[in-house]
This record gives C-alpha cells, structure tokens and sequence, in this order.
C-alpha cells in the first residue's frame, strides 16, 4: 500500500496541556471532519497524536487551503507513505524527488528519524542508506547538509513510513472552543471581527453581540454585521449573534446636555448589557477590538471610567496593535472588505465634536444617575434579537425562530 498521497496535520500548542490533550485533538478532529464535510472521498483518521487526511483523489491543493485555518493545526505536511521497510522507503523518496522535477543542480540532505526502535537501521544509516540511491538516480543532485534546497525527511513507525520534504505552516493557537465562551462586542468596523478572530484563534467560543439604533442605523448596517459574523463563522462553526436595540438609550444620553461624554456614556451601557447578556449564556469574558490610543474612548483613562461598568473581564487582544497590523489581518480572513462597506455604526453616528479623552469617573456616574437606566437596559436585553449564523455565501438575514431552533 505504499505510495498514497496523504496529509500529516501536525497539532501543536495542545501538548503544553498534558491532560488534556486526547480532548483537544478529537475537537480539532471534529473541526476537521467538518470543514472536509463537502468532501466526503477525502477521509481523516487520527493516530499517535497526529491527524491524517487521505486525499482520495481531491485536490491536495485544495484540502490544504481548507486545512490550514482550522484552529491547533501547526502545520500541514504531503506525505508519501511507504511500508516500514527500507526498499519501500526508497522507492517512495525516489518518487518525491522525481515530483520536484529538477531543471538545474539542486542540493538536498536526508535526515530520517526511527521512531519505532525495533527497524533494523539506526537514524544515522537510514541518511545514507537511502540518500546514495537517490543520488545515483538523480545527477542533477548534491549533497549539502547546511543548506540543502530540499531536506528530505524520512520518519519510520512501526506501521508505516513516512517521506516528505515539505511543511506548510498553517494557523496554530488552541483548538475551537477548548478555552470557554466569551462575548464580542461586535461593530461594523475594522478591529471587532479581528478581535473576534484572534479570540476564537485562542480556543474561545465566542458569541457576538451588535447595537443597533435604528432608525439611525439603516438595515444594512445590521446586514454588514450578520454577514461579519458569516465570515467568522467560516473558522469556527456557526455563531451566536444578539442584536441589541439601542436607539432608547442612545437617544436619552443626547438629552444630557453632555456632548463629550457620549461615547463614555454609550460604551458604559454597552458593557453593562453585554455583561447582562453574558450571564444568560454562561459567557466568562468580554471581547472588544479597541486598541490603546486609536481614539479618544480608546486611551487609558477613557478605557478605565468605561470598564468600571463590568467586572467581566475584558480582553482587548489588538490593545498593542497597530492600525496596519491590524488592517493586514482582516484582509487575511476576509473581513476588510465588508468592514470598509460605509454603513453607519452607531457610534459614528452620534460621535461628538471633542470627545472626552479623560472622562471623569464621577461625573459619568452622575449623569446616569439623573437617567433611569436600569430600566431602559433591561428593556434592550429583553428586545434583544437572537441569531444563529452559519458559514456560507448567503447574504440573507436569519429568521430568528428558525435558527433558534437549529442552534438547540
Ligand atoms: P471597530 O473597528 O471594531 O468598530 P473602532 O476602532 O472603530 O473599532 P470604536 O468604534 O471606538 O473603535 O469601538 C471600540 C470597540 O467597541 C469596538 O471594537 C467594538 O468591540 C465595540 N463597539 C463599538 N460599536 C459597537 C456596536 N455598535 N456594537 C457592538 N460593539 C461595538
Ligand atoms: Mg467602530
């Protein structure tokens, strides 16, 4: 049986977490089964760690582009399998280097490895022992063990061998959901969906969480965000989105006569309602795409007065990052595009002429004081609608009942 194509998923971070580890790969197993669903010829099976997918005749090209971005996976590499016996061995190295289809003198190295101890050659004899042959066959070959062009890498098992020279890396972090369930304060803006990528990235289950004003926010901003929530879905599996009605609250902070507090005010009854919202769903933290300076509710002190509204915590993972880095993500997992749409968000909308960079906490909670808040929050969290978005190309909004239903 030697000689078939397969692709060895190599699983990474997970063996930092000793008992937990036969958890975290059936998850990442599960991941994978279903992200190759639509291809059911190709056939995924675990073994010593490891995970391995039989092309079955699909494109390897094609399964790797898929595989790469499921969560744990470390890298991903196209074997040749052989029998655990040198003359299969060598066959099948001939046959990997006669698919790099060398032009010019190309330099190369073996390095083998015996995993399975009772194979009658050491390490060290297998680098020989089936470098000669290869170069006998090969004269455009030559032999550079510093800096070869190709390392051909041979590893013996006890029930099969396995050769290649290739290792594409693919993303990493923990598998999906393996580190609890937190809420994304999801905009229609750049940073929130890579937030939210970055999280689910680091093994959390996330669910999103929009306000939304409307009439001040048209139907298409709230679309912009359920298809955001598409794409995220396109790496996790389908997503939790609660779309918050907010134009009763928006509306009696412009009352306040405190124009530069508004963005304190709002962000403060987005955490309170988000950390609501987090208690039903049994959420731990709270997600958001802010990123230390980039405006005013985003520096220090602004991000201290809003932050004492919850004592969730907040994970901020772009708060270090920088407006490029962050752009250069979001055109990686194919957000940039939607988030640019020009959609209003709510915050843009009501964004004063000079916003507070240092809002005082005292005065903040003063002015909500003269409000009946607790009132008119309870009344958004209870008008909150729910989705379930689910990969795919659809652009059509979710009925919530029927989605509901799939969810549970
Ligand atoms: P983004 O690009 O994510 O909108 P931003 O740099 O524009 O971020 P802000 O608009 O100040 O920054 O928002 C800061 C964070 O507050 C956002 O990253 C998001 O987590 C949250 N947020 C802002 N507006 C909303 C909204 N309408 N619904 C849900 N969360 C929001
Ligand atoms: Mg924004």
């Amino acid at each position: 049986m030697h000689n078939i194509s397969r692709l060895m998923l190599r699983m990474g971070e997970i063996t930092l977490k000793g008992k937990n580890r036969g958890r975290f790969e059936k998850v990442i197993a599960e991941h994978v089964r279903e992200i190759l669903r639509p291809y059911p010829q190709a056939r995924v099976h675990r073994e010593y760690g490891r995970l391995y997918v039989e092309t079955g005749g699909v494109s390897a090209e094609l399964l790797i582009g898929l595989l790469r971005n499921v969560f744990g996976i470390v890298d991903i590499i196209p074997v040749k399998q052989a029998e655990p016996e040198l003359d299969s061995i060598i066959q099948a190295a001939l046959e990997l280097i006669g698919e790099h289809a060398l032009q010019t003198e190309t330099t190369f190295k073996v390095t083998a490895r015996r995993v399975w101890k009772p194979f009658p050659h050491s390490s060290q004899d297998m680098n020989h022992l089936i470098g000669s042959p290869v170069l006998r066959a090969n004269p455009l070959l030559k032999v550079d063990v510093r800096h070869p062009d190709i390392e051909l890498r041979v590893e013996v098992r006890e029930n099969a061998a396995y050769v290649y020279s290739q290792i594409i890396p693919a993303v990493g972090g923990f598998p999906r959901g393996s580190n609890g369930r937190a809420m994304l304060m999801l905009s229609g803006g750049i940073d929130s969906p890579v937030a939210g990528w970055q999280s689910m990235k680091r093994g959390l289950e996330i669910e999103c969480v929009h306000f939304h004003s409307y009439p001040f926010t048209s139907e298409r901003a709230k679309q912009k965000v359920i298809d955001l929530t598409r794409v995220l879905a396109g790496y996790g599996g389908k997503i939790k989105l609660h779309v918050v009605p907010f134009t009763e609250i928006q509306t009696a902070f412009t009352t306040t006569g405190q124009d530069n507090l508004m963005i304190t005010l709002m962000r403060r009854a987005m955490l309170r309602i988000t950390t609501r919202l987090a208690e039903q769903q049994k959420g731990l933290a709270i997600i958001t795409g802010e990123s230390l300076g980039q405006v005013a509710s985003q520096t220090l002190n602004s991000m201290n007065v809003i932050e004492r509204a919850t004592e969730l915590p907040i994970l901020r993972p772009l708060v270090m990052q920088s407006k490029d880095e962050i752009i250069q993500v979001s055109q990686q997992i194919g957000t940039y595009d939607l988030s640019i749409l020009p959609y209003e968000d709510c915050c843009t909308l009501f964004v004063p002429k000079s916003p507070a960079t240092n809002p005082n906490l005292r005065i903040v909670e003063k002015v909500e004081s003269f409000l009946d808040l607790e009132e008119m929050i309870q009344r958004a969290v209870e008008q909150t609608e729910v989705m379930v978005i689910e990969a795919g190309s659809s652009t059509e909004s979710s009925s919530t009942e029927a989605m509901e239903e799939d969810w549970l």
